[in-house]
């Protein structure tokens, strides 16, 4: 077999959305699977919408994602360029090449005009095809619209009957060509119509395998006509499920944060949002472990065992994986990550020591400044200090915690565990239980029923805080 070439194609028109990054991750995958080559092409032929801001972001994204490419706009290869606005000649040639041979004809069709046929054909409840009023016109009747200064477009003359095609995952897709029509393959400013581009790009960069959404699939009707009419080889197809947002509509704004960018900003990690678009729609063979790193997931993929069915965006899986990931990852890098997320606190000394302490608790890293503010907001005396102090030892406990914290030394979290420990031991044979024990000092330190371990809060309080702490609860209660 040749060499594997996949691409993703984005138009830079908005940030680079879930949906989309979930077609550039099965690219990407199988690409790294079966050890060929991604490629990145930019869809920039609408000049109105494409903004070179969107090309970095959504480059930037990809790369943050860890999908990266092999050849693309910022990566010379043997194919450039890699953004189709730098490809128009090449368009051009192709399509002179259907003019010849009589697949193609020019259109002096009014925008307007075919505006207005469309919403009377859809207000009728028909399909708005394109009704061949130029498909055969005269070379007289050509001269006499040029003559008037009219500027045509080129049209692709659909031929009749079906058109087939092969899906990895549809299996057999046919389609009448009744419901395709002769569609624009070059605009009237010379411009190539998206069909055509994407045709002409994919045969001439050598792209073995399309790999995109199934909202693509009757495009691919016309994609299969053009490659046929240019001579091309087909590539392979694979049409994946959509992602849909809970109610079963394609994923949007409705449904929550839709950009990469923003579950980055709000902090995801990207390992854990690819394991998660992964599995969206697909299995792992080993179905008992779903938290799989990129590596994991390049040698577990395989394309053609992508499910059919629909996808449902599920936010609490995700944020289930993101803690998984967050548990599992490398430490360092972990607190390098949390740093933005509290920046506040981050040049403190004992900084690591804090995001260890909330590690096992973060769903995302924009959890981080609630989970830590134990350390930095004074607790208020709330009810929870109120039930501490229902049972009469809890004042002893607290009591003899200050008086340890008094004589004891308190470098590091292990020396906070032995410290606890022995109050833990005392109160034990005065007939307490742990929680008995350990409840009326978390309250009193945190203002709060739950949190970080507690020698954890110890240690980063610090002596003088921890008993300043304790002290005042007690002259509260
Ligand atoms: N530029 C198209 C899109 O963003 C991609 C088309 C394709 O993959 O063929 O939907």
């Amino acid at each position: 077999m040749n060499e594997v070439r996949v691409r993703f194609a984005p138009s830079p028109t908005g940030n680079l959305h879930l949906g989309s990054a979930r077609t550039a991750l099965f690219n990407w995958l199988f690409a790294r699977h079966v050890g060929g080559k991604m490629i990145l092409r930019i869809e920039d032929t609408d000049p109105e919408r494409s903004l070179p801001e969107y090309e970095k972001a959504i480059m930037e994204d990809l790369l943050w994602l860890g999908l990266d490419w092999d050849e693309g706009p910022d990566k010379e290869g043997p194919y450039s360029p890699y953004r189709q606005s730098q490809r128009r000649h090449i368009y051009l040639q192709h399509a002179r090449k259907l003019v010849e041979k009589g697949m193609a004809y020019f259109c002096y069709c009014d925008p307007q005009e075919l505006e207005e046929k469309k919403k009377k054909a859809l207000a009728e409840g028909k399909m708005p095809l394109y009704d061949g009023k130029c498909r055969n016109l005269t070379g007289k009747e050509r001269q006499k619209l040029e003559n008037a200064g009219k500027k045509p477009a080129l049209r692709f003359r659909v031929p009749p009957g079906a058109i087939e095609f092969h899906d990895l995952l549809h299996g057999k897709v046919i389609f009448s060509s009744q419901v395709i029509g002769d569609f624009i393959i070059l605009r009237s400013d010379g411009s190539a119509g998206f069909n055509f581009s994407v045709v002409v790009d994919d045969a001439t960069m050598g792209i073995t395998h399309v790999i995109r959404g199934e909202d693509h699939l009757t495009n691919t009707a016309r994609h299969v006509l053009l490659f046929q009419a240019l001579e091309y080889p087909l590539p392979v197809f694979a049409h994946h499920s959509l992602l849909l947002g809970t109610d079963g509509t394609k994923m949007s704004k409705r449904h929550g944060a839709t950009s990469v960018r923003e579950y980055r900003e709000s902090g995801y990690l990207p390992e854990a949002l690819t394991n998660y678009l992964a599995l969206l729609s697909w299995s792992p063979p080993n179905q008992g472990e779903e938290v799989l790193s990129r590596e994991e997931l390049v040698e577990q993929f395989e394309l053609a065992s992508l499910s059919r069915s629909s996808s449902i965006f599920d936010i609490g899986k995700l944020n289930w994986l993101n803690g998984q990931h967050i548990r599992r990852m490398d430490f360092t890098r972990l607190v390098e990550m949390a740093r933005p997320f509290a920046s506040h606190l981050s040049s403190h000394p004992l900084f690591d020591e804090m995001i260890m302490s909330i590690r096992d608790n973060l769903d995302k890293l924009g959890e981080i400044p609630h989970y830590l503010e134990v350390y930095t907001a004074p607790p208020e005396i709330t009810p929870y200090v109120k039930e501490a102090f229902t049972f009469k030892e809890a004042k002893e406990v607290v009591i003899a915690t200050i008086s340890s914290l008094e004589r004891k030394s308190l470098e590091s979290v292990e020396e906070a565990k032995v410290l606890l420990q022995e109050i833990s031991e005392e109160f034990k044979e005065k007939g307490l239980k742990p929680r008995e024990i350990f409840r009326p000092l978390r309250l009193i330190l945190t203002g709060k029923p739950s949190g970080p371990p507690l020698p954890y809060i110890v240690h980063i309080l610090g002596k003088e805080e921890s008993i300043r702490r304790l002290r005042q609860g007690l002259s509260q209660v």
